[in-house]
């Protein structure tokens, strides 16, 4: 056997603002994809995370703390610098207020199974700073420390090989975890029946599947030979 394996199971932002139907950003079918999480959370992962995108009021992702013209979900953009080097800067899209901290809206949804969890990591704290990935925010000249979370370091802890990356939404958050576990040095997939997109069109997808597969992420299938692998160490 391949003692080298050591898989982990990381769930991004499966939240009420994400999920229909009154989720703040809702993505389509979102809620769907909790049976077919739960049953990945019977598998013998090592480690098993799930995250929250968890925003103070102020988030500089929120449409609403911007000024006109430039404050319309879903279509503006914000340049925003890096807190420690202002000549780093990143680009993104603007948001409805979604995920504030003890709202209804951060909670995960019920139909996660979080008994079959080991560890919730909240992101996305610090209001200066987007942070899709559940590793860091996207700057690296220097890394936001006071945006970070400990996820790497659990996973090492664990002694993590592999992640597999499921959970809302596939464009963003999912992407974006699923790239920074590949930069922390783990083998990374993401389960593609496990994941909406919150632009669900077949050339949106493809795109962020392409770039997914760039940056070396690997999109698998739950009947696929990744996944089988996991199942197979119940039998030793
Ligand atoms: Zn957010």
């Amino acid at each position: 056997m391949d003692n080298e394996f050591k898989p982990a199971l990381i769930i991004v932002d499966l939240q009420e603002d994400f999920c229909p139907p009154n989720g703040a950003l809702a993505v389509a079918e979102g809620r769907s994809i909790a049976p077919t999480i739960n049953n990945l959370l019977r598998l013998p992962f090592v480690k098993k995370i799930a995250t929250k995108d968890f925003h103070p009021p102020d988030h500089v992702s929120f449409a609403s703390n911007h000024l006109e013209p430039h404050n319309k979900p879903f279509t503006s953009f914000v340049t925003i610098p890096n807190p420690n080097n202002p000549n780093e800067t990143h680009t993104s899209r603007l948001w409805p207020i979604h995920c504030v901290q003890g709202t209804p809206g951060a909670e995960l949804i019920p139909e996660l199974n979080t008994s079959l969890v080991d560890l919730v990591i909240e992101k996305g704290q610090d209001s200066r700073v987007e942070m899709y990935s559940a590793f860091e925010a996207p700057f690296r000249h220097p890394i936001v420390k006071e945006a970070s979370s400990k996820l790497a370091q659990s996973l090492r802890e664990a002694g993590v090989t592999d992640v597999f990356v499921v959970g809302l939404a596939m464009d963003y958050c999912v992407q974006s975890t699923a790239i920074d576990a590949v930069a922390e040095g783990f083998k990374t997939y993401v389960i593609s029946e496990a994941t909406r997109a919150v632009d669900s069109s077949e050339q949106s997808w493809r795109k962020t599947e392409k770039e997914c597969d760039n940056a070396g992420v690997k999109f698998i299938a739950l009947a696929g030979e990744e996944l089988a692998k996991v199942r197979s160490m119940q039998d030793v």
